[in-house]
């Protein structure tokens, strides 16, 4: 199972951190090992000192391909739910600096935060609204429809490059409001009004 994850896919999250508007989607992976496991308080790792929560709609590939169609691409997933992108902000700066890649800083163990999943029947995508709660209050109110490229633009480019497997996860962007967290800070996700996240750091 492999986490395909989308940067820049909010163009005030894009200019909050300084970066232009992307022509085509921002990819980058992060391996099984990244997702956080169940009922586990999430860890600021040792080599960062502003790790950064990103709030995203996660979409689970429920049918594998390769050069899927944006027309198809609908038919490769049957549930969404909600992740916590987390990011160690200062190492990414860091990288992007010397123009090395990401990775460690985006797909270190447990930087992945996986909701359950539910059933895409249920919700309207081109107009899901998500929000996350740090420590009682809202920090960050999203909506799909602020999204520069829709999940099936993301599944029909990211499959020219990738075999989409069965189970694999797409974290597709963050919007605006992303921020440190501190120890003893409660996270909580919204999809619409349902709570699917509830995480504390340590
Ligand atoms: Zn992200």
């Amino acid at each position: 199972m492999k986490i395909i994850c989308i940067g820049r896919n909010y163009s005030e999250h894009a200019k909050e951190l300084g970066n232009e508007i992307p022509e085509n989607p921002v990819i980058f992976i992060k391996p099984d090992t990244a997702v956080l496991k169940k009922d586990t308080d999430f860890y600021i790792p040792e080599f960062s000192k502003d790790v950064h929560y990103e709030l995203e709609v996660v979409v689970k590939i429920s049918k594998g391909g390769k050069y899927i169609q944006k027309n198809n691409a609908s038919k490769h997933y049957d549930e969404i739910g909600l992740g916590i992108d987390f990011t160690a902000r200062d190492l990414q700066s860091q990288l992007k600096a010397k123009g090395l890649p990401w990775e460690l800083s985006k797909a270190f163990d447990g930087s992945a935060v996986v909701s359950e999943f539910l059933n895409k029947e249920d919700f309207n995508l081109e107009s899901l609204q998500f929000s996350l709660s740090k420590n009682g209050e809202k920090v960050q109110d999203g909506n799909t429809n602020d999204m520069i490229f829709d999940i099936d633009s993301i599944i029909a480019f990211a499959s020219q490059y990738f075999t989409l497997r069965v189970g694999d996860l797409i974290f597709t962007g963050t919007p605006k409001g992303v921020g440190k967290v501190e120890e003893n800070d409660i996270l909580e996700g919204f999809l619409e009004h349902k709570k699917l996240i509830s995480l504390r750091i340590q």
